[in-house]
C-alpha cells in the first residue's frame, strides 16, 4: 500500500532518550526545557527572529487573528486546507474569497482590490504547496488600504523568499508541525512575527492570557504544546536536511517520468528555494484525473485530492463562484511523496498513470482487454473499471 504521505519517524532509541529525560525531570508541559530547546533550534534552523511553538497550526491561525484584533471581513483564498477558512469563521469574522492565480494556485493579487470593502480588516493567504504568494504585491495592497496580512505557511517549512525565511513576511505568519507535514512534532504549530508587542501578546494568549501567576493581560486560550511533542520535533529536526534532499530527488524523478503526461505543475515563484512539500499534478481534464485515481487505487496507491472542494463551497460560508479555483479543484491531485518512498514505487505510480493516458480505460473495455499488454496491467484496467462503475 502506498499512501499519499507517511509521517517521518526517527530511530525509536532517539525518542526514548528524550522520554527518559522527561521522566527524570517530571516536567511534562507548561513551557518545559524541551519546548524551549525546540523553539531555539527552530529559530536557528529557520533563521527567524522569533517564533512561538503552539498546539497546532489551526490554533496558530486563530491566535494570529485574535492578536491582530481582526473584525469584519477577511479576504482569503478558496484553495487551501479547511483550517484557513474555519479559523476565520471561528474567530467571528467573515471570509471573502478571491480567485487564485491559474499558474501558482496562490491567491491572485490582481483580484484582491475589487473585493475590499469598508469592512475588510485583513488578507489571509496560504503559500500553497510551499510556493510563496506574490508577497510584494499583497503587501502593497495591504499598505494602500491599511490592512493586516497573515500568511498560512503550513506548507513552507524551510523555504526562503528573497533570502529570508517566508515566515518573516506579513504581520504574522503561521505554520503547522502536524505529522503529515514535511517537518513534524506529531501535533504542533507556530506563530511568527517581527513585532515585539505582538509577540508578547501572543505569548500571553497561548497561555490563557497569563502575565504572571495571578495576572492576566489578555483574553487567552490553552495554546501551549508539551514536552513529548517537542521531543519528537527535536528528533526530527536532525533529519530535516536529509528529508528535504530526498523529496527533491523524488519530485525530480516524477517530473522526468511524467514529461508526456497531459498535465501541468505549479509555476514556482522565482525568488525562492522550493522545499518539495507536495507533488501536485493538474491534469488537463477531470476525466483523466478520475481514471488515474481509480487505476492507482486498484494498485493500492492512494493519492489525495488536495485541495478539494473549493473552500468557497463550504456550508458555513457565503458560496462564491470562482472560475479558476473551481476548475483547478476538479483536476488536481497530490501524488504520494514521503521520505520512505522508493524510486521503484515511483516507477509503479508513473507507469500506471501513463498507461491510463495511453489506453483510455473506457475504450479498452469496449474492445475487451487488448492482447499483448502484461497481465497485471490488464487486471488493473479491469478492476479499475469495476471500481469506476
Ligand atoms: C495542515 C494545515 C493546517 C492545519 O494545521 P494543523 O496543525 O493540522 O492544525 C492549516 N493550513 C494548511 C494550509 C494546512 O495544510
Amino acid at each position: 500500500m502506498i499512501p499519499v504521505t507517511k509521517p517521518f519517524l526517527p530511530k525509536a532509541k532517539e525518542y526514548d532518550d528524550y522520554v527518559h529525560s522527561i521522566w527524570e525531570r517530571q516536567w511534562l508541559t507548561n513551557n518545559g526545557p524541551l519546548v524551549n530547546e525546540l523553539e531555539l533550534k527552530l529559530k536557528n534552523y529557520l533563521q527567524v527572529e522569533h517564533l512561538l511553538y503552539v498546539t497546532n497550526g489551526t490554533l496558530a491561525l486563530q491566535i494570529a487573528i485574535k492578536a491582530l484584533d481582526l473584525k469584519g471581513e477577511i479576504i482569503t483564498t478558496p484553495f487551501s486546507y479547511v483550517a484557513t477558512t474555519s479559523s476565520i469563521v471561528w474567530e467571528g469574522c467573515k471570509p471573502v474569497y478571491t480567485d487564485i492565480d491559474p499558474e501558482t494556485f496562490n491567491i491572485d493579487p490582481k483580484k484582491i482590490e475589487a473585493a475590499i470593502t469598508p469592512q475588510t480588516s485583513a488578507i489571509l493567504a496560504t503559500h500553497v504547496y510551499g510556493n510563496p504568494c506574490d508577497i510584494d504585491a499583497i503587501q502593497a495592497i495591504a499598505d494602500k488600504y491599511n490592512l493586516k496580512v497573515i500568511y498560512d505557511g503550513a506548507h513552507c517549512f524551510g523555504t526562503k523568499y528573497k533570502n529570508k525565511s517566508v515566515y518573516e513576511y506579513g504581520d504574522i505568519s503561521t505554520t503547522s508541525f502536524h505529522a503529515t507535514k514535511l517537518f513534524h512534532s506529531i501535533e504542533g504549530g507556530a506563530v511568527f512575527t517581527k513585532d515585539p508587542d505582538l509577540l508578547k501578546k501572543m505569548s500571553h494568549m497561548r497561555n490563557f492570557g497569563h502575565n504572571g501567576p495571578e495576572d492576566y493581560s489578555e483574553l487567552g486560550i490553552n495554546g501551549k504544546n508539551c514536552e513529548f511533542h517537542a521531543a519528537m520535533g527535536l528528533c526530527n529536526l536532525k533529519y530535516v536536511d536529509e528529508i528535504l534532499k530526498k523529496r527533491k530527488q523524488l519530485s525530480l524523478y516524477y517530473l522526468d517520468k511524467l514529461q508526456n503526461l497531459k498535465a501541468s505543475y505549479p509555476k514556482l515563484n522565482k525568488d525562492f528555494d522550493y522545499n518539495y512539500a507536495y507533488f501536485p499534478v493538474l491534469f488537463d481534464t477531470k476525466e483523466l484525473m478520475h481514471k488515474c485515481l481509480v487505476a492507482l487505487e486498484a494498485e493500492k496507491v492512494y493519492c489525495r485530492r488536495y485541495f478539494y472542494p473549493s473552500l468557497s463551497s463550504l456550508p458555513y460560508v457565503q458560496q462564491t463562484a470562482l472560475p479558476v479555483c473551481d476548475s483547478v479543484v476538479e483536476r488536481i491531485i497530490c501524488l504520494p511523496l514521503y521520505h520512505a518512498l522508493t524510486f521503484s514505487d515511483l516507477d509503479l505510480i508513473t507507469r500506471v498513470i501513463l498507461r491510463v493516458q495511453h489506453y483510455d480505460i473506457e475504450d479498452v473495455m469496449e474492445t475487451q482487454v487488448p492482447v499483448g499488454i502484461e497481465e497485471d496491467i490488464a487486471n488493473m484496467l479491469v478492476s479499475a473499471n469495476e471500481n469506476a462503475s
